[in-house]
């Protein structure tokens, strides 16, 4: 009887855990199905590739963010307005934190990157996206006592299993060797989705819905710290955090994204 079920032991386990896990966790199991069945597709086009998720032809699309860019919020230039000059919208919104930098622009094949690693269990783009990110982010490495990633309340990242800028900042940790200190922070309100609210929605929707664990606020008092997240939008939820992290007396926070809106129509001053 034992010997009979032996070739299935594994798939069954995979059920046994859908089964104490709930439905996220039979999508994995069903996902690990798939993976032995077909070849890896690529997340943007489907079309299968080798290795890495993206095929040659839409990593060609993605857009890598390199220098001139806007010192303080990584933004890049069409030109170069020379050093020390910021973007229109550093001057018009300053940020609480000090510095931000991003690999890519947010669009098409960026955003089916974000989406396969957040949504559907690719954990295996980590490793490239977080490698990509700690090239983009060098400068500000060098600098850095600990990472932070940006915190899913518990209920959504149940739903998700795991924090995906968690994810990348464990990648970044291994490339930088600067220290992770995940509990650090924490989301202690739900919010909303920030999607389809103006800006002054999003500021007062993430208000106070961040807050340092007490017991690792060493983690954070007199540090200089780097934020992690996958995508920088209007940046509302990094400013919650970056506001939270200087209230625990962080020495300074910079920021560090997989992918960041540009604006294309803003150019600086
Ligand atoms: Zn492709």
């Amino acid at each position: 009887m034992e010997a009979k079920i032996a070739p299935f032991r594994s798939p069954l386990g995979h059920v046994r855990s859908a089964l104490r896990f709930g439905w996220s966790g039979f999508r994995y199991a069903a996902k690990l199905a798939l993976d032995i069945a077909l070849p890896t597709l690529c997340v943007a086009c489907r079309e299968p590739v080798d290795g890495e998720g993206v095929c040659a032809a839409c990593w060609a699309k993605l857009s890598f963010i390199e220098p001139p860019y806007c010192p303080r919020l990584g933004i890049p230039f069409v030109y170069d307005p020379g050093p020390e000059l910021l973007s229109m919208e550093a001057i018009a919104n300053p940020p609480a934190y000090a510095r931000a930098r991003a690999a890519v622009r947010y669009d098409d094949v960026a955003r089916s990157l974000v989406h396969a690693l957040k949504y559907q269990d690719r954990t295996d783009l980590a490793p490239t996206m977080g490698r990509w990110m700690a090239r983009a982010g060098r400068e500000l490495l060098k600098d850095a006592d600990v990472l932070i990633p940006v915190p899913l309340h518990w209920r959504r990242g149940w739903s998700r299993r795991y924090n995906q800028s968690g994810a990348l900042a464990r990648v970044i940790e291994r490339h930088s060797g600067v220290r992770l200190a995940t509990e650090a922070l924490r989301r202690v309100r739900r919010t909303e989705q920030q999607i389809g609210l103006s800006r002054p929605q999003r500021a007062s929707n993430v208000q106070g819905a961040f807050k340092v664990a007490p017991e690792r606020n060493g983690d954070v008092a007199g540090r200089r710290i780097i934020l992690i997240d996958d995508v920088l939008t209007s940046g509302a939820t990094i400013d919650a955090c970056a506001r939270a992290l200087l209230r625990a007396k962080a020495a300074s926070v910079d920021v560090l994204v997989f992918a960041r809106v540009v604006d294309s129509h803003k150019t600086p001053i």
